[in-house]
């Protein structure tokens, strides 16, 4: 028999890896209607029966997308059957999804996950009582084991085959009494399960009380009589009910085992990389050390990244181009066609690409931070500091998935219930350095003599400009009010898996050369036709490149960044808008622009220019070069999906302006202060002191002003 069955479960309770297990290959990804979260099917292997997975939630009611999602999906395409997968390390926590998903009325088994974990801590859980109460089959795994896999299939099979109903968990009579007469208000009203809208319909769900109009009202006595008797909201009454419920079976069924007064290695590891002062300064230690071990080349000896990278970057600059050129010589093809194979195509992307090796240690070394557990850790730590002003720190995981793709980031704040906190998050989080902002710190690092303290300038400036950003767009949009709650439980550290890591570095490291060969080709074959060509579409000398389109377009681009520093420079503007299209893009255009021609890499050219445009203050204007591409409007790809989130090219056109107009208020003053520690102002402009004045006083304004508008509003306007 072939039958459709859901697995639902909290998020980060095994979803993936049971999925992974129960299908194997057979996996296609699409997407829910409506939503760009993703929808994964697949056969479950040695049946014909096919898994949706459904997004990881707390609860099916319909707070986010992914909660309406799931109810929409059990509801309207009606499942065979539901696997519920648990976590048994957070019992009380995830029961509280089950016994909503087991008033669906719909057969359900329950997957009890991460029992390898729960045997580790000596713990033991009575599956038999567990079902006895909760009234559907339980089957203790580990998803990532593989353990008792084909028990939960056959449980499964089971109940879809015999249609089995769950038995209901009862609560106190009074509720039993209102969940009646509701169920009797819905009666033949309501697609799905008659109880768990009953539920709803006492709850005062928005979405029950809309499809069935006057339905609340005909059962207010029956609430009035609850609310009575508990002295609570109806809602508040149930989720306590169901909350108690779980602590009594909980109780009844979990034997733990004594634990160590102290607490676990993990809680004792955890009382100091989240303490109150320490939390921050040791996660700024280690993404220095991360850093240190990919990109570090210095007095201390050669990472091994960088070696890896300087390695195949001499290997592309001193073998594959020489060779490439040779074979285009010998076969006689055409000078512009050997101009774009070698110096186009073979220098941008190839120095794009040279960092590859320098990517994977990154990779590595990010994964196994997320893997462990750490990165749950600097959430919680965040949460602290973001708090403090009035952002929630579930703001901070969109961060953590933007410094890997600001893509996904963007739309990992769908999970923030707060809509000007979504929002905002949606238009700051890919301030953060994202993967293609990586090799751009790694040529800046190099410029800037090995220091590893570009990276960690990124990072910290990255989260002080979305605090920043918090604090000022909220004024902007006149929205104030306290963040949502940030409830999150720290789950034990564990030993990543290397096989998860291996592949997780490898989809990285994959994507990041399919770019390569991909976006960032196109666009350096149309920088090295805009530098190779002039107005007249004659083909230019590497020396005649100052009259190329390109040099044209920067020039008269070049009078908007002086006050940055960087001179007159026409190659600093065009890198910057090509890096628009990737940023990778701004390695690949300034190999093309000023390292190739010269025969340098582009950290080094990059330390001449700086040299040539600022004087002493070269390194200075270099840092404001880093700074106004790092933080400054994001690639396409990020433009997109910050449209998608806020819904209109309104919103994502002040976005747009609000990123680049932040990032050069904040480049002009870095490049005055930096300048100033290097006791080089004697080269630093007079009107770049001046902006930077200014940019100053304009940010403190809106900072510390409370209604910065109000100066410019007309007298006759009556502030809301
Ligand atoms: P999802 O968010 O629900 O999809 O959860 P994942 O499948 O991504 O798993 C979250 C983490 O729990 C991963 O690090 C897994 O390796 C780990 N994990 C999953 N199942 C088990 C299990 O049975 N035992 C243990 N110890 N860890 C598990
Ligand atoms: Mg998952």
């Amino acid at each position: 028999m072939s039958f459709t069955i859901a697995l639902a479960g909290n998020p980060n309770c095994g979803k993936t890896t049971l999925f992974n297990a129960l299908t194997g290959a057979s996996q296609r990804v699409g997407n829910w209607p409506g939503v760009t979260i993703d929808k994964k099917v697949g056969k479950i292997k040695g049946t014909d029966s096919e898994l949706v997975d459904l997004p990881g939630i707390y609860s099916l009611s319909p707070y986010s997308p992914e909660e309406i999602v799931s109810r929409n999906y059990i509801v309207n395409d009606n499942p065979d059957g539901i696997i519920n997968i648990v976590d048994a390390t957070n019992l009380e926590r995830n029961l509280f999804l089950t016994l909503q998903i087991i008033d669906m009325g719909k057969p359900v088994v329950i997957a009890l996950n991460m029992m390898d974990e729960v045997e580790k801590q000596g713990d033991k859980i009575d599956a038999e009582k567990l079902s006895a109460r909760l009234g559907v089959p339980v089957i203790p795994i580990s998803a990532k084991e593989k353990r008792n896999i084909d028990k939960l299939v056959s449980a499964i099979t089971d109940a879809a085959e015999k249609k089995t109903e769950p038995k209901y968990v009862r609560y106190n009579d009074s509720i039993e009494a209102a969940v009646d007469a509701a169920e009797k208000a819905l009666e033949g009203k309501i697609p799905g399960s008659p109880r768990f809208y009953a539920f709803k319909l006492v709850e005062g769900d928005d979405a029950v009380m809309q499809a069935v109009p006057g339905a609340r009202e005909s059962i207010s006595e029956a609430i009035n009589n609850l609310e009575k008797e508990f002295d609570d909201t109806a809602d508040s009454v149930i989720t306590d009910s169901r909350y108690e419920t779980i602590t009594d079976i909980v109780s009844s069924a979990y034997e733990r085992a004594p634990r160590d007064e102290r607490g676990t290695l993990s809680d004792r590891v955890d009382r100091i990389v989240t303490n109150r002062i320490l939390g921050l300064p040791i996660f700024i230690l280690i993404i220095g050390f991360v850093y240190f071990v990919a990109m570090y080349d210095g007095d201390l000896g050669t990472s091994p990244g960088a070696w890896a990278t300087g390695w195949l970057n001499d290997f592309i600059s001193e073998t594959v181009i020489p060779a490439a050129q040779e074979w285009c010589e010998s076969a006689g093809v055409s000078e512009a066609l050997t101009g774009l194979l070698c110096d186009g195509i073979l220098s941008g992307v190839g120095a794009v690409i040279g960092f590859l090796p320098q990517m994977i240690v990154l990779f590595i070394c990010l994964v196994i931070l997320e893997e462990v557990g750490y990165m749950a850790r600097v959430a919680f730590v965040m949460d602290r500091i973001f708090r403090y002003f009035n952002l929630s720190g579930k703001s901070f995981i969109p961060l953590i998935v933007s410094t890997g793709c600001g893509v996904p980031g963007v739309m990992a704040t769908r999970t923030i219930e707060s809509e000007s906190d979504r929002r905002i998050t949606a238009m700051t989080c890919t301030f953060m350095p994202c993967g293609a902002k990586l090799p751009v710190i790694s040529a800046i690092a190099g410029a800037l003599a090995g220091s590893v303290w570009v990276a960690v300038f990124a990072y910290v400036m990255g989260i002080v400009l979305v605090i920043i950003s918090g604090i000022i767009i909220k004024k902007f949009h006149a929205v104030s009010g306290a963040p949502a709650p940030f409830i999150m439980e720290l789950p034990p550290y564990h030993m990543p898996g290397f096989v998860t890591c291996a592949k997780t570095v490898f989809d990285r490291s994959w994507a990041f050369v399919k770019k390569a060969g991909t976006i960032i080709l196109l666009a350096m074959i149309l920088v090295w036709f805009l530098k190779s060509f002039s107005w007249s579409f004659t083909l230019l000398s590497e020396e005649e490149m100052g009259d190329s389109i390109l040099a044209s377009i920067g020039g008269v681009l070049s009078y908007l960044f002086m006050p940055l520093g960087w001179g007159d420079s026409w190659e600093l503007p065009a890198a910057s808008i090509t890096g628009l299209i990737a940023k990778e893009d701004l390695i690949g255009t300034l190999e093309l622009l000023i390292a190739a021609p010269f025969d340098m890499d582009v950290s080094e050219a990059l330390d001449l220019l700086g040299t040539k445009m600022a004087g002493a203050a070269g390194h200075a204007m270099i840092l404001s070069f880093f700074t106004f591409n790092m933080f400054c409007a994001p690639c396409f790809a990020a433009v997109g999906a910050i449209h998608r989130e806020l819904g209109t090219w309104k919103a994502t056109g002040f976005a747009f302006l609000y990123q680049c107009l932040l990032a050069y208020f904040v480049a002009v003053i870095v490049f005055v202060v930096s300048a100033a520690v290097m006791g080089a102002m004697s080269d630093v402009p007079w009107y770049s002191i001046m902006f930077a004045i200014i940019d100053a006083v304009i940010l403190v304004y809106f900072l510390v002003v409370k209604d910065p508008f109000k100066p410019f509003r007309k007298n006759t306007e009556v502030a809301e």
